[in-house]
């Protein structure tokens, strides 16, 4: 993975001055980028080597946030199974240099560029890309890079996707920002007695059969679906058998409500008091504020803050017991700020030396427990509904916002013409769309590589190598979807027929495919 390639790449020979070389650009880097990787690889290059007359060379760069693509097909079971990151990781994660340069002869590799960037720009009248180069923490950081690069291009391919509403779904970002998120949500789920999942398409209700599966006899688990069903584009018995499926696994399905806003709670406590009278532990919210001046007692319940150096406040979730040496206390925070761990400022705190003595029992003060943080979830008709872990799987968002806007549908999807030719702003009809991003497309994987990549690869052909080679129309694929409702059945159609329970853990449920995985990544 080069990382500091600003240049178009030169090294290609040109001692023979009637050599020229053709220049792809390639953006994203996913299942749709790497389908046009090897369509390059394995259809235009060989053509041009074969064309003796002809003295063209390639080289290629590919712009992606990601070093690694993801097998997001597991996403759910990996939720639910997080050790998978571990034993598996191989089938989920493909370093994106590895695959590519499986398709080049040794001899054209000096021709294949890999930038970790993102596209921000095109400029489609000059032929040119501007991006910003970034490392696995962000924008890297070097002299002007902020201003953006400029790559000129002769075909330039659109592979930039779409973003889900989790990093853990999806590519949003890097594939270590996916691990994390894959990470964050199965703690979250698995601290969490009662747990939303808010969207009934087939994310969401694969993710709640996979949960109920798991939790299902434990806590108690709720899909919000906004439609008067769960799987709308499936038939309606399918429907049907899917919720009482999940119904059986303990996870009910609410229909007709449409989340307007998830808000996470962070600051929630439950404080015990040592106060044996006291029989419920109280909860604290964001808006409880401690007076500076009250001198806590050991009986009362207030919510200890402090302020650290950068004069932010913060609330203190639990006091050590058996500090014995006259000094502070010791606090754990929840801050993230290492400036104010371990160390309470006296002066602008709620505990006051004067009127405390640390060499007291200190069992006698209450405890303060960071609680799992609360997700209220307010509905379109004004109810609301809170839960101690909410996963939102509420659909995609297109990659598109470095495109101008007349190149995009209402909904942000690029337009494309029946060869995947982008339709607007596309003078020298030389940028081409492939993936989740195009309009009018599937957003499948399968559609990308049982119908998009036939028709891309025969316009490349067509338009970059030989001009009398048949075009081929897009054909958007049947509806085929298999959805896993845990590990013991579920529920699909393919090519309009009803797919039974036990073949679709047969060919998706029993390990999300991936074991095929390197047949898409690879
Ligand atoms: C949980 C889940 C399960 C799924 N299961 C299935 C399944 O079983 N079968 C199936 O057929 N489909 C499935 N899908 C759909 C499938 O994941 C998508 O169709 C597929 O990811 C689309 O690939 P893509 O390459 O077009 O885009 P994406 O996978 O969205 O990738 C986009 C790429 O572009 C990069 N990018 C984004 N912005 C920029 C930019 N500005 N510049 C450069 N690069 C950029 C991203 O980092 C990423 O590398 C599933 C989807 C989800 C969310």
């Amino acid at each position: 993975m080069s990382n500091n390639n600003t240049k178009i790449p030169q090294s290609i020979s040109k001692k023979n001055e009637s050599e020229k070389i053709h220049r792809f650009v390639i953006a994203g880097g996913s299942y749709a980028a790497i389908s046009a990787i090897k369509v390059l690889g394995n259809d235009i290059l060989p053509r041009m080597i074969a064309d003796k007359s002809s003295n063209f060379k390639i080289a290629i760069t590919v712009i992606a946030p990601n070093r690694e693509a993801y097998w997001n097909v597991a996403a759910v079971r990996i939720i639910s199974e997080v050790d998978l990151l571990e034993t598996n990781t191989k089938q989920l994660f493909y370093p994106l240099v590895d695959t590519f340069k499986q398709y080049f002869p040794p001899e054209y590799l000096h021709g294949l560029n890999i930038i970790q960037g993102k596209v921000i720009s095109v400029d489609p009248e000059t032929n040119t890309v501007s991006y910003i180069r970034l490392d696995d923490n962000g924008p890297a950081n070097d002299d002007f890079n902020f201003l953006g690069q400029e790559l000129f291009y002769d075909s330039l391919i659109l592979a930039t996707g779409a973003s889900s509403s989790s990093a853990a779904f999806k590519l949003n970002g890097t594939s270590e920002e996916s691990k994390s998120a894959l990470r964050e949500l199965h703690n979250s789920a698995h601290a969490a007695q009662s747990i939303a999942i808010i969207g009934g398409g087939g994310v969401g209700v694969e993710l709640a059969g996979e949960l109920g599966y798991k939790y299902g006899k434990t806590k108690k688990i709720t899909l919000f679906t906004e439609l008067g069903r769960a799987l709308q584009y499936l038939k309606p018995k399918i429907s049907e058998k899917a919720i009482k499926r999940l119904e059986e696994l303990g996870v009910e399905t609410v229909v007709n409500h449409r989340a307007v806003s998830i808000v996470r709670d962070d600051d929630s406590y439950e404080i015990q008091s040592p106060n044996t009278e006291e029989e419920h532990p109280h909860e604290y919210n964001n808006d409880i504020t401690a007076s500076k001046t009250h001198k806590s007692t050991s009986n009362e319940l207030k919510p200890l803050t402090s302020t650290s150096t950068n004069g932010r406040l913060h609330k203190l979730i639990h006091l050590h017991h058996g500090n014995t040496h006259g000094d502070n206390g010791t606090f754990n925070e929840s801050s993230s700020d290492n400036s104010s761990q371990g160390s309470l400022d006296t002066e602008s705190s709620t505990l006051d030396n004067s009127t405390h003595n640390y060499n007291h029992d200190l069992s006698k003060f209450p405890t303060y427990h960071k609680k799992p943080s609360r997700t209220t979830i307010t509905f379109q008709d004004g109810s609301k509904a809170t839960y101690d872990c909410c996963i939102p799987a509420t659909g995609n968002t297109p990659n598109t916002q470095y495109l101008p806007d007349g190149t995009l549908d209402s909904e942000g999807y690029v337009l494309a013409d029946s060869y995947l030719r982008m339709l607007n702003d596309n003078p020298n009809k030389n940028i081409y769309v492939i993936g989740d991003l195009l309009s009018g497309g599937r957003e499948t994987m399968a559609d990308i590589s049982n119908s998009q990549i036939l028709s891309l690869k025969a316009t490349l052909i067509h338009d970059v190598v030989d001009s009398s080679y048949p075009l081929k129309k897009y054909v958007i694929s049947p509806p085929s979807y298999l959805v896993p409702i845990s590990k013991k059945g579920g529920v699909g159609t393919m090519n309009g027929f009803t797919v039974p329970s036990v073949v679709v853990t047969m060919m998706k449920g029993r390990d999300f495919r991936m074991e095929e995985s390197h047949k898409y990544l690879e």
